[in-house]
């Protein structure tokens, strides 16, 4: 049965639990964000799901069941099988004497209880769940990732016993079932580090390592030697560091997988990094950058010519925001050429080089070597030198368009830096076009965020007195304020998921003038805040207001 805008209208409207306003308003939403009616009803909070689910469980006389308030035995739940259970969205929960009771979000799809009836030769007793809770129980088909692994070591090491090789089933499944699983918990690297006695797996979800398994080290070198395989890696060589890349087709996608092997006293230590689109979307609004600062840098990277630098420490996301940055410029009509270290993607129609240390190719080298290409637009991946940034200032003096990251604490520190590297003042006041600088910040948990109050003064003695100012009061004069109390979802952390914090500093005529003057980076800063500069913490205030990340990553992000 498709739920129809006229059956939800039905069911929410003429008994007024939604006002006919409340509802046009809504679907225009849904409209907007391409999201189903019924999920933008559920993202607007004016009713939950079982609330919804039971509405329509009435309407079309089924009776309702709440799954996720169900238990359910695993002999019942493989009654019908994972796949089967996924693509038709159904979960048997329950068997009585008068059959098999199964959840359906689809309760007019016969063919479905004919098949399992079938099957099972058991009465089909058709319950209506709601779409959101039946995807939430499809995860009771995964195994415990530990249960499985037994499993798997125990036939592995049976099978070592016969032949040595790491083609051997086990292995192979063993390092399938270590991708599938981290990617299911988007872990970004998958870490093999051998030890003495035993090898431990490590997933980094969401910037931060968590360790997964303990494996028996008779096991490592031949998980090794698979990923080798997998990589086009020497297998026979142990002493020597490696890198090397695959695909690996996931559900969902096709995602390239970096390797680097690197040979530690224990043995030889792997990590492997997922580079799954799915965890990067490539545009700014994804990246957590807010309407003002996406304005201003669609304003200044539409300039023919000129210089914009993406600053922050080591790891903030900033290679990220130059790519976002490049899917917009990417137009046939223009010849983007890029330098980097290394390539993270490869995106299509862009001449991407990789610095390469063996052949000498460095930076300032394939910087000449690509303005002899006659590129419109060129990305460094680093300004970290003198002559890389005097190769970049000059290009972009001469009629190119240059994007590049920078080390430096903030927007305004970049300045000073780059004149600290030896770059020309008047020069860099002519081409400079923007400063970004970013953090990365961790986004609460949707699943159990609460929100807390919390005194002015408190915040002032962490933020100081003029920031407070910024965040709104209750009645009580106190501040609202967000975080997560931590849940299964979470692995107990009360976050999910990273988002960045950001500042965009305009070069307008004030700031270059400042420039020439040689001005400290404090100046610089009280000018562009002046001239309307939101700062990264002001924006992530914004953030933390508005529940998606909490004033304690805030400071420890910005405190770098
Ligand atoms: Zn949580």
């Amino acid at each position: 049965m498709k739920i129809t805008e006229q059956f939800l209208k039905k069911i929410l409207v003429s008994p007024s639990l939604i006002s006919e306003k409340d509802f046009d308003l809504i679907k225009k939403k849904a409209l907007a964000e391409k999201k189903s009616l019924i999920n933008a009803i559920l993202d607007q909070g004016l009713i939950f799901d079982e609330q919804l689910g039971r509405l329509i469980a009435d309407e079309i006389q089924l009776p309702f069941v709440n799954l996720q308030k169900t238990k359910i035995k695993k002999d019942i739940l493989n009654i019908i099988p994972e796949i089967v259970a996924r693509q038709q969205e159904t979960i048997a929960f329950e068997k009585s004497q008068e059959g098999l009771k199964v959840a359906l979000s689809d309760p007019e799809n016969i063919e479905l209880r004919e098949f399992i009836e079938r099957k099972t030769g058991e009465k089909v007793l058709p319950y209506y769940a709601t779409e959101k809770d039946i995807k939430e129980t499809l995860k009771c088909y995964k195994r415990e990732i530990k249960e499985v692994f037994d499993e798997l070591i125990n036939k592995a090491l049976e099978e070592l016993k016969k032949t040595v090789k790491a083609e051997s089933l086990p292995i192979i499944k063993m390092v399938d079932l270590i991708l599938s699983y981290g990617y299911e918990n988007r872990a970004s690297d998958i870490h093999f580090e051998p030890y003495q006695k035993k090898t431990i797996l490590r997933y980094r979800i969401d910037g931060i390592l968590y360790d997964v398994l303990t494996l028996p080290e008779t096991i490592h070198e031949f998980l090794i030697s698979r990923i080798k395989i997998l990589a086009d890696l020497r297998t026979d060589i142990h002493e020597a560091a490696q890198d090397g890349h695959f695909s690996f087709s996931f559900p969902d996608e096709k995602a390239d997988i970096r390797v680097s092997i690197v040979p530690i006293e224990e043995g030889e230590k792997a990590v492997l990094r997922l580079l799954s689109e799915r965890a990067r979307r490539f545009d700014l609004e994804g990246l957590g950058v807010g309407n003002k600062e996406t304005e201003i840098i669609g304003k200044n990277i539409k300039k023919s010519w000129g210089m914009t630098l993406v600053s922050g420490p080591t790891g903030c996301g900033k290679t990220t925001t130059l790519y976002a940055i490049l899917k917009i410029l990417n137009t046939r009509e223009v010849n983007i050429c890029t330098i980097e270290d290394p390539v993270e993607y490869d995106i299509e129609g862009v001449n991407q080089i990789q610095v390469n240390p063996k052949t000498g190719l460095n930076f300032s080298k394939g910087l000449k070597a690509i303005i002899r290409q006659d590129p419109n637009i060129i990305m460094v991946g680093e300004i970290r030198d003198e002559e890389t940034s005097k190769l970049a200032i000059n290009a972009a003096m001469t009629g190119h368009l240059v994007l590049s990251t920078f080390h430096a604490t903030d927007a305004a520190t970049t300045i000073p830096r780059l004149l600290e590297m030896g770059a020309e003042s008047f020069l860099i006041s002519t081409t400079l076009n923007l400063i970004i600088a970013q953090r990365l910040v961790r986004k609460i948990c949707s699943k159990c965020i609460e929100s807390y109050e919390i005194s002015p003064e408190k915040i002032a003695q962490l933020l100081g007195k003029d920031l407070v100012l910024k965040l709104p009061r209750t009645k009580e004069g106190k501040i609202l304020l967000f975080r997560g109390r931590g849940c299964s979802l979470c692995y107990k952390t009360g976050y999910l998921g990273r988002t960045g914090i950001f500042e965009a500093l305009e070069i307008k005529e004030p700031i270059k003038k400042l420039i020439i003057e040689k001005a400290t980076a404090d100046q610089i800063k009280n000018k562009a805040q002046e001239l309307g500069m939101r700062t990264m913490i002001e924006d992530g205030l914004k953030k933390a207001e508005k529940g998606i990340t909490t004033l304690e990553e805030i400071l420890r992000a910005t405190k770098e």
